[in-house]
């Protein structure tokens, strides 16, 4: 209370009295709209900005000199080849195709003296279509994308001398994203397309121009995109309206006073990478990224050259762009560039050692998850992580799968064992009932292995690097709970080449906003992904966790679409396991025997190639099929050879018929068997035993007792009958099927089972790839035609039905059953031969059982997974169409049924009606998907008890029939017989049933198989693959007749983790619920 008067300072002003003339506001959408204007194309562009962008053109000879060389039949040459033919004169707007053809450019370039000294010199070339420049002694440099588009390449300093330097272009009649006809880029290539060369020029830009282009660009997106009600808008608005006012066409100094203004808003760092150097805390780290799917609207000829393009982009940016890091995945990729293109390798190489570019994913392609097996799962990764530790030194920590239709529940626990333990996706963004709640959390497996997973909020994997992705990646983030930082994986994919300079200068901008104005995240560039997973790492404890599956709510239709390629993936996965079984067995007794690892190597390649996530789903074009068809075609001769070798080892040959005396059943599943194996045309026999060799015995019956009876009990009426089951076929459905030792009937009374239905199948847009809700309610029976007797066998019989589909369609269906054999679960079975000729259709089994379940199991890589049979939830009725693998089981209490089948992915069980999905008829990006005859095979396998080790096993042998081989001398004769009672190694017949031993294969570096790609290891070893099938603690014990010296237990790559214990050849198998282990027998 001191009395003091604060001295009251008033600001000196010159506030005048009078007001001088009125003032308004903004009207903001006006002078919003406006800053548009400022920069873009059309009527304004030779009065704004645009106007100059340059400093001077030179086109057109003396300049630029054109040459070209076509290639022949949309062949893709080499340099070498391109460059020794004779090329002919041609000069811009030259018109050049058709589709897929290749054409050579010989660019003769020479800087106009009055150019000389500019800033900045550029070659801009446009065709509208992709391209690479070659320097004249044949290096790669730089790709081009076209139709405005990356069509920019700097020139050398050294060009500025006023001579003329020579380069190549090397042109590709294909767009970044294939060949479509119109607007629509999913639709089947136009064969016919031409592409003009509008630009071939040398450019001087004009520096100042392009960076206030990009100033602008972003401080308008701010004034766009930040809420009206921040004074950051108004500022933004502000700031980009006083820069166009003091813009003055043709003034090169303007441009400098607008940057300047531009600088109130940016911050004085943004022309170089010091803006990141601010010291305050970032929450977005932008990672650049090009997403180059190995085949979808191009064929895999034509992605070889992408990653060629898009990655010496990447090198040329990385050294103008210090902030620049870049990471991509697929190992094949880089293989391809390392066989094709060794320059370009080379220089990835070298930004790799930098820690600029990071090969990152660990999987030899990014393939689907739904579909493959997981032995094939296993192999993505030990190939990918073995090509990447042996051509840079490391493996990757970080399993990246940005755009693949789901993940299936065991990859956790695969990525664990493979060494990696976070995962990046964002597909789930696209789905199109729920939205998935997590951005960062922790993914669990089926046996419990957990990842850290995180799904970038921009919900992209190909950023345009825009201030809205910026924003979005706080916006959109659902687990800031928890943490609040994301990635922003920005550039483009595809062919694109990934990040453009355009990405990095406007990120900087962003940067500069967060720094300067505030409000957008803080971004930052320069770390990798394994910087900002160690971040997340140190909170793994504390994020939310999602068990099992991350169901993709699109994309159902990919595991029916392309039927053949999906028999053939199911096809070459057995034929893989079944030789590496057989050539371990022989390398082992057979030291003069070579373990074909090459060869094995070469066809595991090419399967993993196709389960790229356009190829296995069904999603790419014709011309992709057609070289997939011919890389399992190779994947097969391949495989016929290395079992003729083997069998020369082994002693047998395969044949035809043979008596009992003289057969045997080649059999490569580990367990106990007991079946029949046609011998001859007429004739049957019992193989039975376990390992690779199994005897023959006569398959006994008697005339009072036929041990497979039918009987046409009315017209077109059959019943089929054994001693577990007696089965009625009506008009080529089974109407019933009653189980014998059960007392029980399967099928519903007055409900048909093996009834196939047409569906409509009008996605809203993904042809090949989705199948909407709403196609159930478009549900057609098929009338069947009358049913007949087609075999009558001692040990089995069958009908055979014609069902018409349309009048260019139709279905012919045998239904069989075969005797019964003790202590073997019955089936019936049924072979179809489908002639496919439809539109946007869907065709399907059904099967309506009698039993009741809220869940339905199918399997999945390495055991099962359950799933509801009910709509209580949008979650539950988003899974209408569902994965599963050799089997699909419904069972109650103490009964089921299970659906078997030898090539078939699609599922579905709604309440007790269980469905198969057969084929479908897209029509983009592949008009004649599916066109044409399907052999199809499925089983019914009605089952006491819950689901089960029968149906585990059953499946394994319905895909897995039994060969007829006899040995093949005398001398080799007793050789079989001895193969005959000795399984090398077996799990022991009081082991728990639900271990499955799935894979046996050679050590991957045992000095005698090693291909020299890691260092060798002493000694030969045998690696054994089990599982728990059907989630429970299994414990079993394996036993084997090699001398084996040491067992490790391994993790996928066949690291060894720790040792066991080994007696009398015998060794304990322990595993918790679905653990998938591995085993290194070493032998002595
Ligand atoms: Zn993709």
């Amino acid at each position: 209370m001191g009395g003091e008067t604060p001295s009251q300072k008033k600001p000196r002003s010159d506030y005048p009295v009078l007001a001088p003339k009125p003032v308004g506001q903004l009207i903001s959408n006006i002078y919003r709209d406006r800053i548009n204007q400022f920069y873009s194309r059309g009527q304004w562009e030779k009065n704004n900005l645009l106007a100059m962008m340059d400093e001077g053109v030179a086109s057109g000879e003396p300049h630029v000199h054109l040459w070209v060389w076509d290639a022949p039949y949309l062949t893709r040459p080499t340099f070498k080849e391109a460059t020794s033919h004779e090329f002919k004169k041609t000069s811009v707007g030259a018109w050049v195709g058709p589709s897929w053809s290749t054409h050579w450019f010989k660019v003769v370039l020479k800087v106009p003296k009055d150019l000389a000294d500019k800033r900045l010199l550029e070659l801009h070339w446009d065709a509208n279509n992709e391209g690479l420049i070659w320097s004249e002694d044949g290096n790669p440099l730089q790709g081009l994308t076209g139709g405005g588009e990356r069509i920019e390449w700097v020139l050398p300093e050294s060009f500025r001398d006023g001579k003329e330097h020579t380069i190549y272009v090397e042109m590709a009649c294909n767009g970044m994203f294939g060949n479509a006809p119109g607007g629509d880029s999913i639709q089947p290539p136009d064969p016919n397309k031409f592409f003009r060369l509008d630009r071939a020029e040398i450019v001087a830009v004009n520096p100042d121009a392009r960076q206030l282009y990009i100033d602008v660009w972003i401080i308008g997106d701010a004034a766009r995109e930040f809420p009206s009600d921040s004074w950051e808008q108004h500022k933004a608005l502000k700031t980009c309206n006083e820069i166009i006012e003091a813009f003055e066409l043709g003034n090169p100094d303007s441009l400098k006073t607008c940057r300047k203004i531009a600088e109130q808003y940016l911050g004085p760092n943004v022309n170089s990478a010091k803006v990141y150097d601010t010291g305050k805390e970032p929450v977005v780290f932008g990672i650049g990224h090009c997403h180059i799917d190995s085949c979808w609207l191009w064929p895999f000829a034509e992605t070889k050259r992408k990653v060629a393009r898009s990655w010496s982009n990447q090198c040329n940016l990385m050294d103008q762009y210090p902030e620049l890091n870049f990471a991509c995945s697929q190992a094949q990729q880089y293989k391809w560039l390392k066989e094709i293109y060794p320059y370009v390798f080379e220089r990835v190489k070298k930004k790799v050692a930098e820690g600029r570019f990071h090969p990152i994913g660990g999987s030899w392609v990014e393939h689907d998850t739904n579909m493959p097996s997981g032995e094939s799962l296993v192999r993505q990764f030990l190939f990918g992580q073995r090509f990447y530790e042996s051509n840079f030194g490391s493996r990757c920590q970080t399993f990246w799968l940005p755009d693949t239709f789901g993940y299936s529940s065991q990859l956790p626990q695969l990525c664990r064992l493979a060494g990696m333990n976070r995962f990046l996706t964002q597909k789930l963004s696209w789905n199109n009932i729920n939205k998935f709640p997590h951005t960062t959390f922790n993914w669990v497996s089926l046996d419990g292995s957990q990842v850290i997973c995180h799904m970038p909020p921009s919900e992209t994997y190909t950023a345009e690097a825009h201030f809205g992705d910026v924003k979005r990646s706080i916006s959109q983030h659902k687990s800031m709970d928890q943490d609040n930082t994301s990635l922003l994986v920005f550039g483009k994919g595809d062919g694109g080449g990934g990040p453009t300079w355009q990405h990095i200068e406007k990120l900087r901008r962003c940067r500069g906003i967060s720094d300067t104005v505030g409000l957008l995240p803080r971004v930052h560039l320069g770390g990798s992904v394994d910087d900002f997973f160690d971040k997340l790492e140190l909170k793994a404890d504390t994020l939310v966790t999602w068990y099992g599956e991350l169901y993709f709510e699109l994309h159902r239709g990919t595991y029916t679409t392309q039927a053949n390629n999906k028999r053939n993936n199911r096809k070459a996965e057995f034929v893989l396991r079944d030789l590496e079984l057989l050539a371990t067995i022989a390398s082992v007794k057979d030291k003069s025997y070579k373990y074909p690892k090459k060869d094995l190597d070469d066809m595991w390649e090419l399967v993993l190639l196709c389960q790229f996530h356009d190829c296995l789903p069904g999603s790419s074009i014709r011309m992709a099929y057609d070289e997939s068809d011919e890389f399992y075609a190779k994947v097969f001769e391949t495989g016929e050879a290395i079992l003729k070798d083997v069998s020369k080892v082994l002693g047998f040959s395969e044949v035809k018929t043979a008596s009992v005396a003289d057969g045997v059943a080649l059999n490569t599943l580990s367990w106990h068997r007991k079946a029949l194996i046609d011998i001859s045309e007429d004739e049957a026999a019992v193989a039975c035993g376990q390992g690779p060799l199994l005897k023959l015995r006569t398959f006994k019956t008697s005339e009072e007792k036929p041990a497979v009876e039918l009987r046409e009990t009315s017209d077109g009426v059959f019943i089929l009958e054994n001693a577990q089951l007696k089965v009625e076929v009506e008009a080529g459905c089974v109407v019933s099927i009653y189980d014998k030792a059960a007392d029980r009937e399967v099928i519903p009374r007055g409900k048909k089972a093996n009834q196939y239905v047409v569906f409509d199948d009008k996605p809203l847009y993904w042809q090949a790839w989705d199948v909407e809700v709403y196609h159930l309610d478009a549900r057609r029976e098929l009338p069947c035609g009358k049913t007949k007797v087609h075999e009558q066998k001692k040990h089995r019989v069958s009908v055979v039905t014609e069902t018409k589909i349309s009048d260019k369609s139709s279905i012919e269906t045998v239904i069989s059953l075969s005797a019964a054999v003790d202590g073997q679960q019955s089936s019936i079975d049924v072979a179809s031969k489908v002639t496919w000729h439809e539109t946007m259709k869907f065709l399907k089994v059904e099967f309506p059982v009698d039993v009741r379940s809220t869940e339905a199991s199918y399997e999945t890589q390495f055991g099962v997974v359950r799933r509801p049979t009910h709509y209580n939830t949008s979650w539950d009725m988003a899974k209408f169409e569902v994965c599963g693998h050799k089997f699909a089981d419904l069972s109650e209490h103490g009964y089921g049924v299970s659906i078997l089948n030898d090539s078939k992915y699609g599922f579905a069980t709604t309440g007790s009606l269980m469905r198969l999905s057969l084929l479908r008829s897209p029509k983009a990006p592949d008009a004649t998907a599916d066109m044409g005859v399907h052999h199809v095979r499925w089983a019914i396998l009605p089952h006491q008890g819950a689901l089960g080790p029968v149906t585990v096993r059953k499946a394994f042998e319905f895909n897995n029939p039994l060969r007829l081989v006899a040995p093949t001398t005398g001398a080799a004769r007793g050789a079989a017989a001895l193969a005959v009672a000795e399984s090398p190694v077996r799990l022991t017949e009081d082991s728990s049933q639900a271990l499955v031993l799935d894979t046996v294969k050679r050590g991957e570096d045992d000095e005698d198989v090693s291909r020299g790609e890691l260092p060798s290891k002493k000694g030969r070893s045998v690696v054994l693959r089990i599982y728990d099938s059907l989630g429970g603690r299994a414990r079993g014990t394996v036993v084997t007749t090699w001398d084996v010296a040491k067992v490790s237990k391994t993790n996928v790559l066949e690291d060894e983790l720790e040792e066991v214990v080994i007696k009398d050849g015998r060794f304990a198998v322990d595993l918790r619920p679905f653990e998938v282990a591995t085993y290194k027998l070493h032998l002595a």
